[in-house]
């Protein structure tokens, strides 16, 4: 290469954007339907579980807190999930839908990929019932 033309390259080079992306300093946009984790809407479900009945991975469940006061807890296991949508097209309500921008998903240890939406005073409650659940089936065995 001459000298004239590897100037012209550096020159070129100083002069315009790398093409490669900055990440992680500059997020990618993603695509305006491109599937990122699982929102829960808690306001507008009625606990009808269909979401739950038609996810191919059994990725969610749904714990009834008071059903007359429509309070639910709705476990979501990212790691069982393969972003399909289905329950999103299944809800009849609306309550649920992919988000674009929370595809960062890996991590070092487990906890990240269980994720309880409610409110506190009802996960606390879907906890202590769990670990309840669990102890019977352990002392059972
Ligand atoms: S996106 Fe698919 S796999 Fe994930 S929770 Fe919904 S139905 Fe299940
Ligand atoms: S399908 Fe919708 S309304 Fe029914 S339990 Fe799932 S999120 Fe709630």
């Amino acid at each position: 290469m001459s000298l004239a033309a590897m100037l012209g390259d550096i020159i070129n080079g100083l002069l315009h954007k790398p093409a490669t992306q900055l990440y992680p300093f500059e997020r990618p946009k993603t695509a305006e339907r491109f599937r990122s984790l699982l929102a829960w809407d808690g306001e507008c479900c009625t606990g009808c579980r269909l979401c739950v009945k038609d996810c191919p991975t059994g990725a969610l469940e749904l714990t009834t807190i008071d059903q007359k006061a429509k309070r639910f807890v709705m476990g979501y296991r990212v790691d069982l999930c393969i972003f399909c949508g289905q329950c999103v097209a299944s809800c009849p309500f609306d309550c649920l839908k992919m988000t674009t921008n929370q595809w960062e998903l890996a991590s070092l240890n487990r906890e990240p990929f269980t994720n309880l939406f409610g409110t506190e005073e009802d996960k606390a409650i879907a906890l202590a019932r769990s670990s309840e659940e669990n102890t019977k089936e352990t002392d059972n065995a």
